[in-house]
C-alpha cells in the first residue's frame, strides 16, 4: 500500500466510487477504505441459486446520477432503458389499469371520466413545472391547493411514492420531489445483470485511473488537530497520513468517526436526518404464471412489484425462462417483518397466481435503509460537501443530497465533494 495519498475516501459505495473517479481524473492519488469484504455498499448484487439479487428493488431514473455516469464515460452497455411500461394497480384486492400511461388512463376504472381528464392534465402540468423556482412548501399543502378530487390526489401520491420511495406528505418538500417525478416520467433504466455491474464499471474505471481500493478496512477515527485533518485510523491500528478525507458513511457513523463532532455541522446533519426504510422480497421464478402483469403499484397499500429480469439479465444461465420479481414495502416507524413478508407474498399471489410452485430462489430483507435522509421540511441546512469547521474534511452519500433523490443524491454529493477538493 502506498503511503502517499492526497485523499482518503471512507466507504466504497456509489458515492465513494464516484468521488474517487472524479478525483483521480483530476490528478489526485486516492485510496478508498471499505469496511466490508467487497466494494459496492448498498448497490451490490449477490448470486444465490443461479439468480442475481440486488439489495432489494432497484431502478435508475434518468436523473443526475445517470448524467454523472455518462460524464464519467462508463460503459453504456450496462444501462437498459425500459421501453415497455404497462402499469397495474392493486385496489381492494383486484388488479386495475394504473393511469400512468395515456392508454391505461383511458382504460382504468379507478377514475371517472371527469377525473381522467383532470389526472392527465395534472401529469402534463407536473412535467412542465419550473421546480427550481417553487416556494418551499410541503407536498400535502401543494396537493390541497391544486387538486380537489380525493382519488386523483391519491393516485398522484402513489406515483410520487413510486418515484421517490418516500411517503411523508407533510415532510416532503414539493419542488425537489416534482423534479424527481419529471425524471421518472422521462426515463427509467435497469442495470444489466444488476447494480453490481455499475459497481464493477466504477471500480474498474477508478483502478484504471490509479485509485487504490482496500476492503476489510474499518475506519475508526479521523485524526484532526488545529482545525485541519491529519490522518485516518483503521481498526487494525493502521494510520494513513492524509490531509483530505471524504466520509461517505451514514450521518450517525460520520459523527462517530470525527472526535468533537458535536462542535461541528456534523451534529446538525445527524440530528436532522430522517431515514427511509423498506422491506424487500425478491423471488426467482421458473416462469411467470401471468406474463401480462410485470409492473404493479399498490394503490391501497404501500407496496410496489416489478419483473426486472427481462431487462436486467438477473438469471445466471441463459437462455432460459427464469424471471425475477422484485417487491418492496415502504415502511413507517413500526414494522413487523413477518406481516410485511406476508403482505408482499399475498400481493404476488394476486399478480402471479401459483407463483409459489415456480420458486427457484428468494431473498427477504426485512428493514433496509433506502436513504439516510432526504430534503424535508424540518431540514435546517443541506449537508456538505465541506465540513466548515475542519479543513480537509468532506461528506457525501445519499443523505448529503441537496434535493436529489436516492442514488442521484449519492452521485451528486460525491461530485460536489470531489469538485470542492479539486478546487483547493
Ligand atoms: C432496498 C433499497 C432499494 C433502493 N432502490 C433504489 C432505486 O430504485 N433507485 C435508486 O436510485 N436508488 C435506490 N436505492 C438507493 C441506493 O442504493 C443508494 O442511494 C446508494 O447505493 C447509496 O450509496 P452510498 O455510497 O451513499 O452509501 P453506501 O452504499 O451505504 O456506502 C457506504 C459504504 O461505507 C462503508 N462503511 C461504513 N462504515 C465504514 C467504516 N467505519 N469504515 C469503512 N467503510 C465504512 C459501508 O460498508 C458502505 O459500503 C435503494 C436502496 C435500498 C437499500
Amino acid at each position: 500500500m502506498s503511503e502517499h495519498y492526497d485523499v482518503a475516501i471512507v466507504g466504497g459505495g456509489i458515492a465513494g466510487l464516484t468521488a474517487a473517479l472524479y478525483l483521480a481524473k483530476g490528478g489526485k492519488k486516492v485510496v478508498i477504505l471499505e469496511l466490508q469484504n467487497q466494494i459496492g455498499g448498498r448497490a451490490i448484487t449477490n448470486e444465490k441459486d443461479g439468480i442475481r439479487f440486488n439489495l432489494g428493488f432497484h431502478a435508475l431514473y434518468a436523473g443526475v446520477a445517470y448524467q454523472i455516469f455518462n460524464e464519467l464515460q462508463l460503459n453504456q452497455n450496462i444501462f437498459r432503458k425500459v421501453n415497455e411500461f404497462h402499469p397495474y394497480g392493486i385496489w381492494k384486492e383486484k388488479l386495475h389499469y394504473f393511469p400512468a400511461t395515456a392508454d391505461f388512463l383511458m382504460r382504468t376504472k379507478l377514475l371517472s371520466a371527469a377525473e381522467k381528464v383532470k389526472f392527465g392534465a395534472l401529469l402534463m402540468k407536473i412535467l412542465k413545472l419550473d421546480t427550481a423556482s417553487m416556494p418551499k412548501e410541503s407536498l400535502r399543502s401543494w396537493m390541497e391547493e391544486n387538486i380537489q378530487s380525493p382519488m386523483v390526489r391519491h393516485l398522484l401520491y402513489v406515483l410520487i411514492r413510486g418515484g421517490t420511495y418516500i411517503q411523508a406528505p407533510d415532510l416532503h418538500v414539493a419542488g425537489p420531489l416534482f423534479r424527481q417525478i419529471q425524471h421518472s416520467i422521462t426515463g427509467v433504466y435497469y442495470l444489466k445483470q444488476g447494480w453490481g455491474s455499475l459497481v464493477r464499471e466504477l471500480s474498474q474505471e477508478a483502478q484504471r485511473h490509479g485509485v487504490e481500493l482496500l476492503t476489510n478496512r474499518k475506519v475508526t477515527s479521523v485524526d484532526h488537530r488545529d482545525g485541519q485533518v491529519h490522518s485516518v485510523i483503521c481498526a487494525n491500528e493502521e494510520r494513513i497520513r492524509v490531509s483530505q478525507v471524504l466520509l461517505t458513511t451514514s450521518p450517525k457513523v460520520t459523527s462517530k468517526l470525527v472526535p468533537l463532532s458535536e462542535h461541528t455541522a456534523l451534529k446538525t446533519w445527524e440530528e436532522q436526518a430522517i431515514p427511509i426504510k423498506a422491506a424487500c422480497l425478491d423471488v426467482g421464478l421458473r416462469h411467470l404464471p401471468s406474463p401480462r402483469h410485470q409492473f404493479v403499484y399498490g394503490v391501497d397499500q404501500p407496496i410496489m412489484l416489478i419483473n426486472a429480469s427481462r431487462i436486467n439479465g438477473l438469471e445466471l444461465s441463459e437462455p432460459n425462462d427464469v424471471q425475477v420479481f422484485q417487491m418492496i414495502k415502504f415502511l413507517n416507524q413500526d414494522s413487523d417483518p413477518k406481516q410485511d413478508r406476508q403482505q408482499l407474498e399475498n400481493a404476488l399471489e394476486l399478480v402471479q397466481p401459483g407463483w409459489k410452485q415456480e420458486v427457484i430462489a428468494q431473498q427477504f430483507l426485512p428493514r433496509m435503509t433506502v436513504v439516510h435522509d432526504f430534503m424535508h421540511m424540518n431540514r435546517k441546512e443541506n449537508p456538505g460537501p465541506d465540513v466548515p469547521e475542519i479543513k480537509g474534511l468532506y461528506v457525501a452519500g445519499d443523505w448529503a443530497s441537496h434535493g436529489e433523490y436516492l442514488v442521484d443524491g449519492a452521485a451528486a454529493s460525491a461530485k460536489r465533494a470531489a469538485m470542492s477538493i479539486l478546487a483547493q
